[in-house]
């Protein structure tokens, strides 16, 4: 089978042996390229099949999306609904150093399956990853009825910040600056930024979206980091004193109330076809995927979501 892989030569679709081992065998209908594929692809991270927004089709017909964590089962943090925190030995992520779904079958353990509701496509269902990331965020940020929030950053993850916020009945505006991404935020009914929020949101992850999302917030405000930081995050200091702000980290999703946040996420895609609509901004077959990783790349390309479709 073809599979999207980093080699001496860059992002390529070679040919690969079929995956084995137990779990359920999926024919991939979508995957999409996340900023972590691209960091990795541009630092020459190899070895495995890259991927972790995606979703397939089983051998009997059913659709499903791949929740990617890896996880015990186990753990407290397991037990408690937060398999992003597992503690225990293997506990990873499918396509981020180990095999993912950029590939034209995998095998993946049952319980990562979400069958998709009739409503949302298994070739948009690959959005389902990054809309939990942003999901979780706006679940971690604990918002209150008639409190604001504020999206700093307008790619994927910014603005399904957003539309998980809006979704769940709350004021949300997007704070962007670029063109193509400004105009996506309009199309989905948010507004630039004015006044003070109770949370801002950083999508972004860099030192001047901390400072622009330290600048937003209100006296005592929350801010909710998305972003990587390889090494120390930049935090700007007397600002953050004088406002008494709080930092809240917010990585991958889980489960609350016996609910998967993938789930919930799903059904929001479903609801609301406009927000893949505007998000997915270019598809690719997978032998392009060296094409499709340049566009997703370079900002003036004006992509927001590059999917692949193997
Ligand atoms: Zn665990």
């Amino acid at each position: 089978m073809r599979a999207v892989m980093n080699t001496n030569n860059g992002i390529r679709a070679i040919d690969t042996d079929e995956p084995d081992g137990t779990g359920v065998r999926l024919s991939v209908a979508s995957a999409g390229i996340c900023g972590t594929d691209v960091n990795f692809a541009a630092t020459g991270v190899t070895g495995f099949i890259y991927g972790h927004e995606f979703a397939g089709v089983a051998d009997d017909g059913q659709a499903y999306f791949v929740e990617p964590t890896i996880y015990g089962g186990k753990c407290e943090e397991c037990r408690n609904g937060n398999p992003q925190r597992c503690t225990e030995p293997g506990h990873g992520n499918l396509g981020i150093y180990s095999n993912g779904g950029m590939a034209e079958t995998v095998v993946v353990p049952e319980y990562t399956l979400l069958a998709l509701p009739a409503q949302l496509d298994v070739k948009t269902a690959c959005l389902v990853e990054p809309g939990a990331v942003a999901w979780h965020a706006v679940r971690r940020a604990q918002v209150q009825p008639g409190e604001r929030v504020l999206v700093v950053g307008g790619g994927s993850i910014g603005l399904l910040a957003a539309a998980a916020a809006q979704h769940r009945g709350f004021d949300v505006d997007v704070d962007t600056r670029h063109g193509h991404q400004l105009a996506a935020a309009e199309r989905l009914g948010f507004d630039q930024p004015s006044g003070a929020y109770d949370v801002v949101i950083d999508s972004a992850g860099s030192e001047s979206s901390l400072v622009r999302s330290a600048d937003a917030a209100r006296p005592g405000g929350r801010i909710v980091s998305l972003g990587v930081y390889q090494n120390m995050m930049p935090i700007p200091g007397t600002l953050s004193l004088i406002k008494e702000l709080s930092y809240v980290s917010s990585i991958a999703y889980g489960q609350h109330d016996g609910v998967r946040e993938v789930e919930e996420v799903a059904f929001m895609l479903a609801e609301k076809p406009e927000i893949a609509q505007t998000i997915i901004t270019h598809r690719y077959r997978l032998k392009d995927a060296q094409e499709a990783f340049r566009v997703a790349a370079d900002r003036r390309s004006g992509a927001i979501k590059v999917v692949i479709e193997p």
